[in-house]
């Protein structure tokens, strides 16, 4: 060793000892290599290369650097080096090295090349310095970074996967949708309301919605429901337009708003879905046409075979011969039961335009309830009707429409209680009204459908095929009740009876 220093200057004894005093104080590891030796031995190690390693300076000099390695030799650091001493140039690295007990320790590696007088390489000095800990610190900063990328990734692939979701809804739903400011400017819409009516997507979009299209949506009452939105909240529903529009034509649309809300919270965007119903209302009319000609052409036939009916009937009692009599007043029954059922659907299409005229007048309801009952005496047969309440009560209302609507309501509870037998009809009044109660004993009516049964045709599921009917009477007794500024409502649970009730505005000089 001190040769090999005293080859490479020309330092006096005691200078040697102290400077390989110094090198043994020093906290680096120090090695020294001999590069014009094979396979460039350690030729020199201090103290602090041995702690730093674990092996003895014995296990070390004669060595070549690798033995630090193990087997782990294809690291880029590795390569940098072997680069660094083929050329003879200084060169500072991290490299992956093995302990004598096998531990990883990373060690921060500084070479550089000492050259003779005449400029070649005759020794590389090492410096190694463990800096195992900030390696590990910096690994693991990075294994972190790596998974909090990873996560964003995720959190990335599931945000795209969801809007791409939700566009493709958006996107196939057969409704039109648009997103408004609280300005009503466009923020968006799907190709729907684009393609259907006829509005490229950039030329709409941050425009006003009242603007668009020389101002087809500029309705007053639509423009009045859509401010009512975002302030408080108000969405709306159904909201029907018919409207001529440029390049599409004649449409009937049924518009629904609400307020678009974000993790609970309320954002100032609404929602405007339109949805167009044109054919719908025009198989509706079209349907509605044909059972009113329909109608119209049985009616005539009908009043024939009911007059004929009659007369044969009137022959048959007089020459005493009851088989006929029985057949035509049975024959006679069931032309009653037709005829009613043109009348309500005429009755229909009728309430449907608005075309039916009332005649108000001062109406004893008790002596109506009486009439009706006696008129029902036929189809009632079989069955008890309990009247109680108040005597005496006048209303305001069209004579023959109420008593429409008792014959209805007194009829379906019989129809419907098959086996039972005591209806019951209560006259009450309160306030400004007089109310009709009618409860029967019957099948009952499920909860889901309390609502529905007063629309047009519509018959509960489960007896449609059991009761005759065509589900019109409750929807004309709605109509009736609702020109007299009255109410119709049911309250029934299935197969525990039903109550259908009514109260119409007591008469003014009553
Ligand atoms: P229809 O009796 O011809 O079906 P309605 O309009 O009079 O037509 O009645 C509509 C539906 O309401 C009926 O189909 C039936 O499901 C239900 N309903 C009406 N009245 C009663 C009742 N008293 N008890 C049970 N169900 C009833």
């Amino acid at each position: 060793m001190e040769e090999f220093l005293n080859g490479l200057s020309n330092l006096k004894n005691t200078d040697f000892r102290l400077l390989a005093a110094a090198l043994n104080a020093s906290s680096n590891g120090v090695v020294i290599t001999d590069h014009r030796q094979p396979d460039q031995p350690i030729i020199y190690c201090n103290k602090a290369f041995e702690l730093l390693t674990g092996y003895s300076k014995k296990e070390i000099i004669g060595h070549n650097c690798r033995f630090l390695q193990a087997q782990d030799r294809s690291q880029e650091s590795i390569l940098q080096l072997k680069e660094a001493i083929k050329k003879g140039e200084h060169c500072q690295t991290i490299v992956k090295n093995y302990k004598k007990n096998g531990r990883v320790f990373w060690n921060e590696l500084m070479i550089s090349p000492v050259k003779d007088a005449s400029g070649n390489i005759t020794h590389f000095v090492g410096i190694q310095n463990d800096v195992t800990k900030r390696v590990v610190a910096e690994l693991q900063m990075e294994k972190q970074r790596d998974q909090l990328d990873e996560k964003v990734r995720e959190r990335t692939n599931t945000l795209e996967e969801s809007e791409a979701y939700l566009s493709a809804i958006v996107e196939t739903i057969r409704e039109s949708l648009v997103v408004l400011d609280s300005q009503f400017r466009i923020l968006s819409a799907n190709h729907n309301f684009c393609d259907f009516f006829n509005d490229p997507e950039d030329t709409i979009l941050g425009r006003d919605l009242f603007e668009i299209g020389s101002g087809k949506w500029n309705f007053p009452e639509l423009r009045e429901l859509l401010t009512k939105v975002l302030p408080h909240n108000n969405p709306f529903e159904g909201f029907e337009l018919t409207h001529e529009f440029p390049l599409i034509g004649r449409k009937t649309l049924i518009l629904n708003a609400r307020q678009m809300t974000l993790k609970g919270k309320n954002q100032d965007r609404i929602l405007l879905a339109i949805e167009d119903i044109t054919e719908r209302k025009t198989m509706e009319y079209r349907k509605e046409d044909f059972i009113n000609i329909a109608s119209h052409e049985m009616r005539t036939p009908l009043t024939s075979i009911k007059g004929n009916l009659q007369l044969l009937n009137k022959i048959a009692q007089k020459k005493g011969d009851t088989d006929y009599t029985r057949g035509f007043l049975a024959a006679g029954k069931s032309v009653a039961r037709l005829e009613r059922l043109i009348f309500e659907l005429l009755d229909v299409s009728k309430m449907q335009s608005g075309k039916v005229d009332f005649n108000f007048e001062s109406v004893d309801i008790s002596s109506l309830v009486d009439e009706s009952i006696v008129m029902m005496q036929q189809e009632t047969q079989g069955s008890t009707i309990v009247v109680s309440g108040l005597k005496g009560q006048f209303v305001e209302g069209d004579y023959g429409r109420l008593e429409q609507v008792m014959i209805n309501l007194l009829s379906n509870a019989v129809k419907y209680s098959p086996g039972s037998s005591e209806i019951k009809v209560h006259i009450s009044s309160m306030p400004g009204y007089c109310k009709i109660a009618i409860s029967d004993q019957g099948i009952g009516i499920n909860m889901k459908d309390h609502k529905r049964i007063f629309e047009r045709f519509y018959r509960a599921e489960e007896i449609s095929d059991k009761f005759p009917g065509v589900g019109v009477g409750l929807y004309i007794c709605n109509e009736i009740i609702k020109e007299h500024n009255g109410t119709l409502w049911v309250e029934s649970e299935a197969g525990k009876g039903s109550t259908f009730s009514f109260t119409i505005p007591i008469a003014k000089n009553n």
